[in-house]
């Protein structure tokens, strides 16, 4: 069977180091490779970004599938997943504020304040609330009621099955939010829904993204959706061992192409 990957930048700033070799990788894994553009957040995502994205990725020697789907087109198919899962009763509507979340977590009875992958693991204030239009949050225990611990095949640094019960899920993930008021939808929603359609078979991120990845699994399942194969790879860091996607000053690839640097070079550099 053909191995379809994706390579899902958002247009938030210009590519780096990091970016081209998630982007490499994706190619390289795959019999064929799509494209997709994360910009949900429209806030932060801007035109010129997205045109520097398809110019990097050319001069890298990179070519994709079309078409290239673009996340902002995509918010019908988002609704459509969004009221399936309110329909199997596993969803929420949370009106917390940031300031809420972060008072009830430091009342003194909760405790330890454990970090989920989205941030601080939200207290469930709003679980049991009948109304309000807010953010739409996953109850996570009662998904994993409905589907069992689930599982994914990883084929990257920790190559092999991987197994999440309910438990872990519930004190590691919690109840993650699944469509923000302003965006309608979130990243996780919007990346199972999409690797969906685009008929994605091996997804390769970072592995920062495993704990992430988890969630995504969970969507599947609740929605019907198949589970692609895994690839978590490694991340570029700098000399200091930071992460390069988190400097500020990280270099832009177009940066290295003015001073000369050629795709070879680049792919030098990230270890390839
Ligand atoms: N858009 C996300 C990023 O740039 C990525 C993707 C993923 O789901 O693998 O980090
Ligand atoms: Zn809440």
């Amino acid at each position: 069977m053909a191995v379809v990957t994706r390579f899902a930048p958002s247009p938030t700033g210009p590519l780096h180091l990091g970016h081209a070799y998630a982007a490499l990788i994706a190619q390289a894994r795959g019999d064929g490779l799509l494209l997709r553009i994360e910009d949900i957040d429209t806030a932060r995502c801007r035109q010129e970004f997205e045109a520097a994205i398809y110019e990097d990725l050319q001069w890298l020697g990179l070519s994709w599938g079309e078409p290239v789907v673009r996340q902002s087109d995509r918010r019908s198919a988002y609704d459509l997943a969004l009221a399936r899962l309110g329909d199997l009763g596993v969803t929420y509507q949370c009106t917390c504020t940031r300031t809420d979340i972060k008072t009830a977590l430091s009342a003194p009875q909760e405790g330890v304040v454990a970090t989920g992958p989205d941030g601080p693991l939200y207290p469930g204030t709003c679980r049991s609330a009948r109304h309000g239009t807010g953010a739409v949050r996953l109850n996570m225990a009662a998904a994993m009621d409905r589907i069992g611990q689930i599982q994914f095949t990883e084929t990257g640094l920790l190559p092999g099955p991987k197994v999440f019960d309910a438990q872990q899920m519930v004190s590691a993930v919690g109840d993650i939010v699944l469509a923000r008021r302003e965006i309608g939808t979130s990243y996780h929603l919007a990346v199972v829904v999409d690797d969906a359609a685009q008929a994605i078979t091996e997804v390769t991120r970072g592995e920062d993204l495993r704990e992430s990845t988890a969630i995504h699994v969970v969507l599947q399942r609740l929605l019907g959706l198949p589970t692609p194969v895994y690839h978590h790879h490694r991340l570029i860091r700098d000399d200091q061992g930071k992460r390069l996607a988190k400097r500020d000053d990280a270099r832009a690839l177009a940066k290295y192409r003015a001073e000369g640097a050629t795709p070879a070079d680049i792919r030098r550099w990230v270890g390839l």
